[in-house]
């Protein structure tokens, strides 16, 4: 069996040190906050060559504490593209704003800034790009028409720890870049975990004081915030994890090229990177018409496979409320239809992608 992603050859690999980590805090007495949170903000924040991190419980609060560090709620409306995982419209939707969907550019799958001055009416506050599948969107285009409009730049790089755009890494582009540690993400905690990275002192101080019950001093409470912080046990892994993070992107970029050269004669429509990004390959997602029969090929063939995401956002039951059309983003629902995503991580076998999957998929073909 070749599997989509393999979680548990991650922590093998790095048992021991991972263990040592878990247990030094058990040890510590410190289990909310603290220096093993304190200490991996401030690794995180270098990595991404930002100012300030700030250690969240998840993915979905960094998004939802950026927007309400923006003072972006209820009669706001934010544009955000009409392919990614919902939590990117949840963030949107559960401060009380309006999401506006802009359709990708088929070839990236990222928003396509092209459209997003059309998009634009004078409630819009901020411009929420996803880095999908950790491919960096065109940042320059979008902060460029966002300035112009008076517009915040939120990103949502859940996916693209690492990724770089024109050579620099993501994490200080936009005002506020908003990051998940979820398992299977490329940067994973062994849980819950999430974290937002921003130059803007006062953002960064706004958002710790919100994760903390609206409190910078204890029992003194600002304003109405939550319980979103991030553990010390999954910053003790997270710290271990982020010193194998660009050794494990290179082993992903090696798949990448692996597939790239070796699915190039086939009928699939193969990821497209424009020469200024520096993908990390999260997911790799080739296109195919015969979906459907590719997938039960794989499958049969013991290669596990999986769909990002095969229903958007805007068809999406919690958003019947909006009565978006299935038909008003023809792009993201073409997207969803013909996605598929071929095993990938830096725990998977050069050699099985090679001799087995890449053969596999030109059976297929
Ligand atoms: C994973 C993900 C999130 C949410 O992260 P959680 O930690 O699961 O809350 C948000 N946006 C995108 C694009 C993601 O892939």
């Amino acid at each position: 069996m070749i599997p989509f992603l393999d979680l548990g050859a991650a922590y093998r690999e790095l048992k021991q040190q991972i263990d040592d980590a878990v247990a030094r805090v058990l040890d510590s007495g410190f289990y909310i906050l603290g220096p093993e949170v304190e200490a991996f903000e401030a690794e995180w924040a270098a990595y991404c060559g930002s100012k300030f991190a700030v250690g969240l419980a998840n993915g979905l609060d960094a998004l939802t504490l950026a927007l309400r560090a923006l003072d972006i709620g209820p009669g706001d409306e934010v544009i955000v593209p009409s392919n990614t995982y919902i939590a990117t419209w949840l963030a949107v939707s559960g401060v009380g704003a309006i999401p506006v969907p802009v359709e990708p550019d088929p070839a990236t799958h990222n928003i396509d800034p092209t459209l997003i001055e059309a998009a634009i009416t004078l409630r819009t506050r901020a411009v929420l790009p996803v880095h999908l599948y950790g491919q960096p969107a065109d940042l320059d285009s979008i902060i460029e028409i966002a300035g112009r409009h008076g517009l915040r730049v939120i990103e949502d790089a859940a996916q693209a720890h690492g990724a770089a755009y024109k050579g620099q890494r993501l994490g200080g582009h936009g005002d506020i870049v908003c990051w998940s540690f979820y398992p299977g993400k490329n940067l994973g905690a062994l849980g819950d975990a999430g974290a937002v990275t921003t130059n803007d002192a006062d953002l960064a101080a706004r958002v710790a004081m919100l994760r903390n019950y609206g409190s910078r001093e204890k029992y003194f409470n600002e304003e109405p915030g939550v319980n979103s912080r991030l553990d010390p046990v999954q910053a003790a892994v997270l710290r271990v994890k982020l010193k194998a993070l660009d050794d494990w992107t290179e082993r992903r970029r090696a798949i990448a090229v692996d597939y790239l050269e070796g699915l190039k004669d086939s009928s699939l429509i193969l990821p497209h990177v424009p020469d200024w990004a520096d993908p990390v390959w999260h997911l790799f997602v080739v296109r195919t018409t015969m979906r459907a029969e590719m997938q039960a090929h794989l499958a049969e063939a013991k290669i596990g496979t999986l769909i990002h995401y095969p229903i958007p956002p805007h068809m999406q039951g919690a958003y019947a409320d909006l009565c978006l059309k299935a038909e008003a983003f023809p792009i993201a629902r073409r997207l969803a239809q013909e996605v598929l995503s071929l095993p990938m991580g830096p725990q998977l076998d050069r050699s099985l992608v090679k001799n087995r999957v890449i053969p596999e998929i030109l059976r297929a073909c």
